[in-house]
This record gives structure tokens, sequence and C-alpha cells, in this order.
């Protein structure tokens, strides 16, 4: 068995644990048919369901609030009778209930499309029903970990359920499969758990053996310890003030709570899809403008950039129906959804605008996934007819990027979601499993991308911010600084090394810093050329 495992590591601190693999129970998952009749396998589901939800909504009351969050919106999908009736047919064709519900998810999963957030929802529902499945089998899948020792959790990959039963002698965690935008990846980067996520090989370690989880090398060392933990950069740093704008990215009200308790200067993207997944009917303006209301009133002072729903006709937005589509993640999404529903594109800008009335708030709107300036138009005009004068568009589709300085005189500022721009620059599902080294954003292909974004909105005179994940990656934020990059919005839990890693270089050195990391061909070139002269302009 390999000493060292490379994959993408998510923290900045390492940590040394003994293997505790994650397995599910045998028998858990495969179909299988019923003994019983349908009506008796319908109530053992029913009964089983009640009982998974009250469980995972004890567990989401001992998690943090991110864990809680997503675990409340998935156990609703559980409480809804459409579940039970999706299973239904299945149940009818004589599987037993627990194969049913599998089936029944399975329907959802194939109505939802190719789209990687809702299918990772998905996934997060399938570990779910995975311990109702067991639960109606009688099979156990508990995680006692025995306490008193530290445990780094080795797993094919882990769903929101899983990482929310960990206590607090897990130190680390390896997953064979996911990217830098995986949910792993997420909860662990909000919990401050080193992980090392797509490490080949992870499935083949052993129960009981020494680890050493070392993020900041990108890398897993089997029987090492800490002294072979590869060292973040100490950012000493030198100013008050970091050399470009840090704000905050959001999704909620507790988000823009959470925000407000860091040094963020505003928020940089506040996703507001997340508001919309609970509602079966399409809410008015009047509603919409009392929850953007309570956010603007939350969120850290600065300016607030709010960007208008970015769901498709794959998402399960169900006020927003759409036909069928091939291929959801290049179908109608994002600005094009807006463009179909003109009404309540309206009506969002506009309780937007009341919101803005009611606090006196600083605040931008932009769209998701435009591609062309005609959209971008198109969208300035709805906004600006509603009263909403700071508009931009965010940059996530290749075929902007050439065309940002025609934008100039049309929006006033562009916002450059890595996720997506490098999803759709490397045709990689950017939560696919196997795509993380694709999705990497120290791909050279997505650094010069962004220095065309930035020579481009220069030429138009518009202000260029980046919110993908990859600016809370410090090194990486003082490259975008470098590359001429006025703002950065991160999640509230890196917006403090975020600001240090600006607070420390001068501009000339991020922009050598910058230059050296372009010279790379390839994701570990870049990465660590610009980690090297981060590090001497550190120690200079
Ligand atoms: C992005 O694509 O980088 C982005 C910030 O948007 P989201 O992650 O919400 O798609
Ligand atoms: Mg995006």
């Amino acid at each position: 068995m390999a000493t060292e495992l490379r994959g993408i590591g998510i923290g900045r601190e390492a940590a040394v644990g003994e293997v505790y693999r994650w397995q599910r129970a045998e028998g858990v998952t495969e179909h299988r048919k019923a003994s019983g009749s349908a009506g008796h396998e319908k109530d053992a589901l029913t009964a089983a369901l009640a009982a998974g939800v009250t469980e995972v909504r004890a567990q989401a009351g001992q998690s943090d609030a991110d864990t809680a969050a997503i675990l409340e919106a998935l156990v609703m999908i559980f409480e809804d009778d459409e579940l039970v009736s999706m299973a239904s047919p299945h149940l009818d064709e004589g599987w037993d209930a627990a194969t049913a519900l599998y089936r029944a998810l399975d329907d959802l999963s194939e109505m939802m499309g190719d789209d990687e957030d809702f299918q990772s929802r998905v996934d997060d529902l399938r570990g779910i029903a995975r311990t109702i499945g067991a639960r109606l089998r009688g099979l156990t899948v508990s995680h006692e970990m025995p306490s008193g020792q530290d445990w780094v959790v080795v797993a094919d990959d882990l769903t929101p359920l899983d990482t929310s039963q960990f206590g607090d002698s897990v130190v680390g965690v390896v997953t064979e499969y996911g990217g830098p935008t995986s949910h792993t990846a997420i909860i662990c980067r909000s919990r401050g758990i080193p992980a090392v996520v797509g490490a080949k090989g992870a499935l083949e370690l052993t129960d009981g053996s020494k680890l050493l989880v070392d993020p900041v090398g990108d890398r897993v060392l089997v029987d090492a310890d800490m002294d072979q933990a590869t060292r973040p950069i100490e950012f000493v740093p030198h100013h008050d003030e970091p050399l470009v704008t840090v704000r905050a990215n959001i999704g909620s009200l507790a988000d823009a709570k959470a925000a407000a308790e860091t040094a963020a200067r505003g928020v940089g993207l506040f996703r507001t899809e997340v508001m919309y997944l609970e509602h079966s009917d399409r809410p008015g303006r009047k509603e919409q403008a009392a929850q953007f209301e309570e956010v603007f009133r939350a969120a850290p002072a600065g300016k607030i950039i709010v960007r208008t729903i970015d769901a498709g006709s794959d998402k399960p937005v169900p006020f927003m129906p759409n036909g069928e589509e091939e291929n959801p993640a290049l179908g109608v999404r994002g600005f094009r959804l807006g463009l179909a529903h003109p009404d309540f594109q309206h009506d969002q800008l506009g309780a937007i605008a009341d919101a803005i009335n009611a606090t006196g708030r600083d605040v931008g709107v932009m769209a998701p996934m435009v591609s062309t300036v005609d959209e971008a138009r198109q969208f300035a005009q709805m906004a600006r007819d509603v009263g909403l004068s700071s508009v931009g568009i965010m940059i996530e589709t290749p075929a902007i990027v050439p065309m940002i300085p025609a934008l100039k005189g049309v929006v006033d500022f562009v916002s450059v979601g890595t996720n997506d721009l490098s999803q759709y620059l490397f045709a990689a599902d950017r939560m696919h499993p196997a795509m993380g080294a694709l999705v990497d954003p120290w791909q050279p292909g997505l650094l010069r991308t962004l220095a065309q974004v930035t020579a481009g909105a220069e030429e138009a005179g518009v202000d260029v911010g980046v919110c993908g994940e990859s600016a809370a990656d410090p090194v990486f934020s003082v490259v975008l600084a470098g590359l001429g990059v006025g703002s950065v919005s991160v999640a509230a839990g890196a917006v403090e090394s975020v600001r240090d890693a600006l607070r420390t270089v001068t501009m000339e050195q991020a922009r050598a810093i910058a230059v050296e990391a372009l010279g790379g061909s390839s994701a570990s070139e870049t990465k660590k050329n610009a980690t090297e002269a981060v590090s001497r302009a550190v120690s200079a």
C-alpha cells in the first residue's frame, strides 16, 4: 500500500489520527423484493420515514448552523407525502419498502436532470435514505467512535448526515472521491476539520493505521507525524486594510449574521435561490421584500451584492416549471430562467428595490450565467427599470470573457464565479467525483482566463470581483489581487485568513506573484510557483 496519497487539501492545519473507516452496513442498499403485501410495506415505509425525520432533526439540533440548515432542508423532502406517492408504484411492483424508497429517489434524480447542485442534494437524500433503509431491514449503521482517541474518518465520500455525526474526536477526513466544491469539502472548511478529498487509494487504508492529513501539502501520509506536515505560510499582517476589499458569501439570514461577526466589508454574493427552495407557490413581491429586508439589516457593513435567482429547468423550483431538457447544465438556467419568467424576475428585482428603500443599504444586483452582451443589456434594463442603480453580471461562461470590454456603459461591475467558470471552461462537472483535478482553480487555463477578465474589466471601466470558492485560499487571493481583481468574496470562515494574507503583501509583490503563477503550465506548477513566491514575499 502506498505511504502517500495525493488529493486536494481543505484547510490550513494538519492533523494526525487513527483511521476510522466509515463503512456502510452490508445489504443496506441492495434492491430486494418484499416478503409482505404492498400495503404492509407502505405502512412500514411511512413509519420508518417518520422515525428517520425525528432522528435527523435530533441530529440537526446538535450540529453546527451550516449542517443544521442543510439537514433541515433535506428532512422536509422526507416529510413530504409526495415521496411516499413516488414510492407507491415500486411497492405495487413488489419491491420492499427500502427499495421503493431508493427507487423513488432514483426517479427524483432523473427528474432533476444532471444539474450538479441538485444531484448533490439527491446524493445527500440518498445518505438519509440509507439510514432509513437500514432501519427497515433491521441493520445498524451507527458510528460509535470510541472517545479519548483522535480519528481520521476515511470514506468514499460523505453526506451531511454522515458529517453531522462527527464528534470532537474526528480530527481529520480523507475521501476517495470529491473535489474542492464537494459537500465534504464545504463542511470540513466550515467546521475547521482538516481534509484531503479525491485521495485515490483512500479506500485501501486499513482501520487502526496512523495517518497524517496534510491539507497544505495536498496529501495524506501513512505512519507519519505532525513534524512531517507541510507548514502553511504564516502571514504577519503589516497593513490595517487588505490590498483588495474582502466581502462575505451568504445564502441565508443565518449566514448574514455569521458574516457580520467577521471583518468582512459587506457581502459579495448573496445566493438568493436558497430562499426559494422551500416555496411551492411563487412568493409575491411583498413576501420577498420582507425576507430581503431581514437579510440586509443583518449583513455586515459595506456593499451587499445580491444575485438574482440561479436555478434552472432541471432544478425543482416548483413555481417555475420548465420542460424536460436533455442537458440541463446547458439549458434554461441562471439568467435564461429569468428571461423565461419575466414576471418573477421583475418581482424579485422590485423586492430588492423595496428592501433597499426600507433599509438604506448600498446594494448591487447581478445576474448569474450570462453569456452575451445582449443578455447583460436586457438584465441591466430590467434592474434599472425598477430603480436599481448598481447593476452587474457574473462571469461564469467562457463566451462572455472576451466580450467584457463591450460591457462598457452596460453594467457597473462583474463578479467571477470561478466554480462555474471552471466547469464550463474545462467541460468538467464541478460535482463529478472524478473531475476534482480539472476544476482545481490552480489550473493555468483558469488563471490565464482570469487575467483576460481583469484586462477586459479595466478596458470597460467596470469593477471586478471574484466570489467563487477559489478566493477562499489565502495564496490564491493574493494571486487574484495581483491579477487586478478589486474585491474577493468568501465564506465567513475564510474571511480572516484571506484578510491576513491581503494585509501582509504589497500590491507590487502581489503583481509579481501573479506573474510567477501565470508562468506554470500545470495546476501543481502554478500553485508551487505562487506558494514559493508568497513565502519569499512574506519572509522578505
Ligand atoms: C460560482 O459559480 O463560482 C458561484 C459563485 O456561483 P455558485 O457556486 O452559486 O454556482
Ligand atoms: Mg455559479
